[in-house]
């Protein structure tokens, strides 16, 4: 049996399609449609197109769909999406299953890349483990005991919006001092942006003439060794590891795995959250914590779709 994965983010929706034993037969990545109508026609091509190139043109049997925030698995509707409002409210699995006829699976998208991580990345050695992705927010998932927590909603370690500092930076969530604001690319963006008048030789001034500021521009101008680039990722470093202690003492986890597009910093990050979980957690949780950074983290989440939709097929959910 073959399933589909997919995951919509607020800027690009990946899908992968994959056998029973996790064995990727195909990879693609469009940017996300405005409205919900177009989403939906959007995963259809993307599927369709995967079953076409199978032989037999059945390929497909079921489908996994990840999407950010809380979700009525039941009526198969996501309940509140703050990256993509045209899919609050909307059934998406009902017009999917309608479009498609094949089953349709929807889960919050950090469950989606636990899933995937326990699956094929990092994460299947460990029974007691926490993802967290760094990408336009902060969003994390949790193994306990081999098990994945999803909460009562799915929505479960919302760890962008643990407050880190209790009369800090205003979130849209209506909490102050959320981590989110202070250690997402968003926040590394905004903070990097608001030092550039400090560094009048870095090398970023020069990068974002006649274009706009971005997470991996920051990212490759550190890799490069510059100044302000390199302090401003250590600063976000610092807080991350500040609610990564935060974490570690009501966890307990053997391992931290990182994803999101700006894990791929992980080689300036994970250093830095290490010395401060060192510093700050209870001694008897800190020693021994691994922090890795996801295998494949373009594709880890969709696959992880893909299996949770696999796992409801064949249990006959
Ligand atoms: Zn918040």
């Amino acid at each position: 049996m073959n399933a589909a994965g997919i995951d919509i983010g607020g800027t690009n929706i990946r899908a992968v399609l994959t056998d029973e034993s996790g064995t990727l037969l195909g990879f693609r990545k469009i940017s996300t449609p405005r409205t919900s109508r177009e989403i939906v026609d959007a995963i259809g091509g993307l599927v369709a197109g995967f079953a076409s190139r199978a032989a037999g043109g059945c390929a497909v049997s079921v489908l996994g769909v990840g999407c950010a925030g809380a979700l009525d698995r039941g009526r198969g509707s996501i309940i509140t999406s703050p990256n993509i409002p045209a899919l609050a409210g909307f059934p998406i699995a009902r017009a999917l299953e309608k479009k498609l006829g094949i089953r349709v699976f929807i889960e919050n998208d950090a469950t989606a890349a636990v899933a995937g991580e326990q699956w094929k990345g990092n994460g299947g050695r460990f029974s007691n483990w926490l993802m967290i992705t760094l990408g336009t927010g902060i969003g994390g998932g949790a193994v306990i005991n081999g098990g994945i927590y999803t909460g009562r909603s799915g929505a479960a370690l919302e760890i962008g919006h643990m407050s880190i500092d209790h009369g800090g930076r205003r979130c849209p969530c209506g909490n102050t001092g959320c981590l989110e604001r202070y250690a997402s690319a968003t926040a590394l963006v905004h903070d990097t942006r608001r030092r550039l008048g400090n560094f009048p030789g870095s090398s970023l001034r020069t990068r974002i003439k006649g274009t706009v500021l971005t997470a991996q521009m920051i990212y490759e101008e550190a890799r490069s060794g510059d100044e302000l680039a390199l302090q401003s990722i250590n600063e976000l470093s610092r807080w991350l590891g500040i609610g990564i202690t935060n974490l570690v003492n009501i966890f307990n986890p053997e391992a931290v795995i990182f994803g999101g597009g700006l894990s791929k910093a992980g080689r300036f990050i994970l250093p830095v959250v290490r010395n401060t979980v060192e510093e700050r957690a209870l001694k008897g949780l800190r020693k021994g914590v691994r922090f890795l950074v996801t295998k494949n983290e373009e594709k880890t989440p969709s696959l992880g779709a893909a299996k949770i939709a696999l796992d409801h097929s064949i249990k006959g959910a």
